[in-house]
């Protein structure tokens, strides 16, 4: 089967540093091939990931952009998308699986009975673009898939009725967890992630406060990804104003810290000498990458039970789950009787790239055999 992957002109695959969606094609894709799949990758020249054959516009990642009026930024997408549409006029790819937010969806639609059988992966909050996904038809070739089953039951109908289901996130960091030799704990307790309302980073450091606890934040504020990098920010910016009025405050740089974004060896290295990571989620956390990462080195997640959370996380063995925000210091406190090794297993049982490639290689089949169906009718 040949597959055309479609991660958009914003960063490369994988990306450097932050990057949730193309970290999970960067995830998927080696799997894909190893089961026999041919890879061509939409994206931009400067991505590094091994495929059968790329295809791109940009040479480098468009992302820089992304804060610029709309009408300087609005040509970036359809000039990604003509490509795609053109690799598409061979007629050779089988299968696209797409990642493109909205206008991803939108050219496969437009293509109709012209393109291949597609499935788009929902990384979203489905609440977003109510007029796109209110209005959604993909007739028998283009269907969706979320990234858990409680993402999807907020979707408008007509997205939940194109949908053939969902697929959980994973890491390569769940591959061996369960082997892996259990790593000192420093007591600290640690939230990772963009700095975003939803998140709730107000919340848990107003927390760490009133129940005493050492806090770490971890992640970018908006486009800014280093504390120093605040001074000179768009103050104007949605998630600066939300750190300013609302994080901020709080953060006195011993009880609770601020670190900027961190990557690679340094991220692992904070999440698995943490006691718990917290997620005082006041949006319902679509997939929730952050999740199966903390499970996968060894540390057990303190949350609201909402979005995936509750699919993820089993209350009592894997991690703490409350509804209610002013039990969530309580269970950090109790968070010591969950062991370790019951997350490291749970991550190489369930959230392993293996797993989620199998995941979407049945849903690949199921597309395509749906489309295949509507052919025959016809
Ligand atoms: N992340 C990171 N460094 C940070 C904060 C986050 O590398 O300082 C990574 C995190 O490990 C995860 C991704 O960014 O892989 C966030 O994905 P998730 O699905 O948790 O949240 P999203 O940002 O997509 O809502």
């Amino acid at each position: 089967m040949r597959v055309l992957v479609n991660a958009g002109p914003w960063l490369q695959v994988p990306p450097h540093g932050y990057g949730g969606i193309e970290n999970v094609i960067a995830t998927l894709v080696p799997e894909l091939r190893r089961l026999g799949v041919e890879v061509v990758l939409a994206t931009v020249g400067e991505s590094s990931l091994p495929v059968e054959e790329q295809v791109s516009v940009f040479p480098e990642g468009m992302f820089g952009v992304l804060q610029r009026p709309y009408n300087q930024v609005c040509g970036v997408v359809p000039a990604h998308q003509n490509a795609v549409v053109r690799r598409l006029a061979e007629g050779d790819i089988d299968l696209v699986h797409d990642h493109v937010e909205a206008a991803g969806l939108s050219t496969l639609v437009a293509l109709g009975a012209y393109g291949p059988p597609a499935l788009h992966t929902l990384h979203w909050d489905l609440q977003k673009h109510p007029e796109l996904y209110g209005t959604f038809d993909g007739g028998d070739r283009v269907r969706v898939n979320g990234v858990s089953a409680d993402q999807l039951t907020h979707a408008p109908a007509a997205l939940q009725a194109g949908s053939v289901g969902h697929v959980h996130l994973a890491t390569p960091l769940a591959v061996g967890a369960d082997r892996r030799a259990p790593v000192v704990k420093d007591g600290s307790v640690v939230v990772l992630g963009r700095i975003n309302p939803g998140k709730g980073q107000d919340l848990a450091a107003r927390l760490a406060h009133e129940a005493g606890f050492d806090l770490v934040l971890a992640g970018p504020v908006g486009p800014y990804h280093r504390p120093e990098d605040l001074a000179a920010a768009d103050q104007q910016n949605p998630d600066v104003r939300f750190w300013r009025e609302h994080v901020a405050p709080h953060v006195d740089g011993d009880r609770v810290r601020w670190i900027g974004t961190v990557t690679g060896e340094d991220r692992d290295q904070l999440v698995a000498g943490a006691r718990a990571t917290l997620f005082p989620l006041r949006w319902n956390e679509p997939g929730g990458t952050a999740v199966v990462e903390s499970l996968a080195l060894g540390t057990p997640v303190v949350g609201i039970a909402r979005g995936c959370l509750p699919e993820l996380i089993e209350h009592g063995r894997t991690g703490l789950l409350t509804t209610d925000e002013a039990e969530l210091g309580d269970l950090v406190q109790a968070v010591d009787k969950i062991e370790e090794a019951e997350c490291r297993a749970e991550a190489a049982r369930r959230f392993t790239p293996a797993v989620m490639a199998a995941g979407y290689l049945e849903l690949y089949e199921k597309v395509r055999s749906l489309a295949a169906g509507s052919t025959e009718r016809s």
